[in-house]
């Protein structure tokens, strides 16, 4: 009955069916719960130092200590909750309060001036009071001036300086802006102690540099994006300082780019959070750029490519761009442009011969220099859209 190398033993096939959950599956033999991914309530965007957080929480919990609880729901089952005066005002019903790992804030100040409120509650024995004690991590969260305190809620406004939440040039991330929150609740006359961490994610971080820059950088007032703005991308060449990018219009422009000029156009800048704007030396500090509604543009291959070629090259792909419906396309060299924005470039005629055969007459001017030399010493072209109107700001 059996073949040769047959051993008799039938293992399941692995599927996703093995993973469903549903004890009325259709395979036998698996009836426990599937362990979830995802501890992170599905949002794919957490850092994994969110994942080691609430690790440390939950060890935290584990080791929740009891001083001597010997009651029959001793210790009990503590679950705090968290909520953004901040994010429950603008994008959440007032009534929004959620567990660490789903709580997302900023800090700093809105647009009234004032230091964003974080608070914390007691959830889970309901009612119950605690004695608080919130502590920022590391010195880039800012100080709680009130930090302590006794309730079923507590809120804390952490205040935050200039020299804390830097605003200079950098092509590293920002660490996320983290709060130690340790509540001790008294139950059955007994003391139990829970420590929890919350963290800002990914979308948190590159919104915070927003608010930062907002504070304290001269001219800058981009809007704090929102979070569904913040996307993931398998891209490389159009991140900023993050895995995400927060993207407006670039996608979109690049898209419509590439189906004029018939190839793959490779973008030697596309978002750039704040800081990376300035670390590429950006002296625009509303630069279109950082809100991923700007991309800089090269043709693949162009570093290799002198002469006629290049020129040539760029002119195409210059070309390409100006029939994208844009707010502006333009030839630079660095940060500057060198040819009048969005500006046709002369077709070659009997009267002003392209003997190079580049597509751009020989003869031809621009402000007293020969076009060519000007696409000679491009190095991208730049399309952009404006910045969208709309505010997470208050
Ligand atoms: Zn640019």
């Amino acid at each position: 009955m059996s073949g040769p190398g047959d051993t008799g033993l039938t293992a399941p096939r692995f599927t996703r069916a093995l993973l469903d959950p549903s004890p009325s599956g259709p395979l036998g033999g698996f009836t426990g719960k599937a362990v979830s991914p995802e501890p992170i309530q599905g949002d794919p965007t957490r850092f994994s130092k969110r994942m080691e957080d609430a690790g440390a929480a939950a060890d935290q919990q584990l080791g929740d200590k009891q001083a001597g609880g010997d009651c029959a729901t001793c210790p009990p089952r503590i679950r705090l909750e968290h909520r953004s005066q901040y994010t429950a005002k603008t994008r959440y019903s007032e009534k929004e309060w959620v567990i660490a790992d789903k709580f997302i804030f900023l800090v700093g100040k809105d647009v009234s001036g004032k230091f964003r409120t974080l608070s914390v509650r007691v959830a889970e024995p309901a009612g119950a009071s605690a004695t608080w004690e919130v502590t920022p991590i590391g010195e880039h969260s800012g100080t709680i001036p009130k930090r302590t305190g006794t309730g079923n809620r507590f809120d804390y406004t952490p205040e935050v300086t200039n020299a804390q939440r830097p605003i200079t040039a950098s092509r590293k991330p920002n660490p996320p802006v983290q709060y130690s929150i340790k509540a001790t609740i008294t139950h059955e006359g007994k003391s139990h102690e829970i420590t929890e961490v919350v963290s800002q994610d990914e979308r948190d971080i590159i919104r915070q540099e927003y608010v930062d820059q907002r504070m304290w950088r001269k001219g800058f007032t981009l809007h704090v994006p929102y979070r569904t703005r913040i996307k993931e991308t398998t891209r490389a060449d159009l991140r900023g300082n993050y895995q995400l990018i927060l993207d407006s219009a670039m996608t979109e422009l690049l898209t419509a780019t590439e189906a004029a000029y018939g190839e793959k156009v490779y973008v030697s800048s596309g978002w750039r959070n704040p800081r990376r704007n300035l670390a590429a030396g950006s002296q625009v500090p509303n630069s279109n750029h950082q809100h991923g509604g700007a991309l800089d543009m090269q043709p693949v291959g162009a570093k290799q490519m002198t002469g006629a070629t290049r020129r040539s090259a760029y002119l195409r792909l210059y070309n390409a761009a100006r029939t994208v419906r844009s707010r502006v396309v333009l030839l630079e060299k660095g940060p500057r442009a060198v040819y009048p924005s969005s500006a046709a470039v002369p077709e070659p005629t009997p009267e002003m011969p392209d003997h190079n055969e580049d597509g751009i007459p020989d003869a031809a001017t621009s402000k007293g220099s020969r076009v060519e030399s000007l696409f000679d010493i491009a190095s991208h072209v730049h399309i952009d859209r404006a910045a969208p109107d709309e505010a997470d700001d208050d």
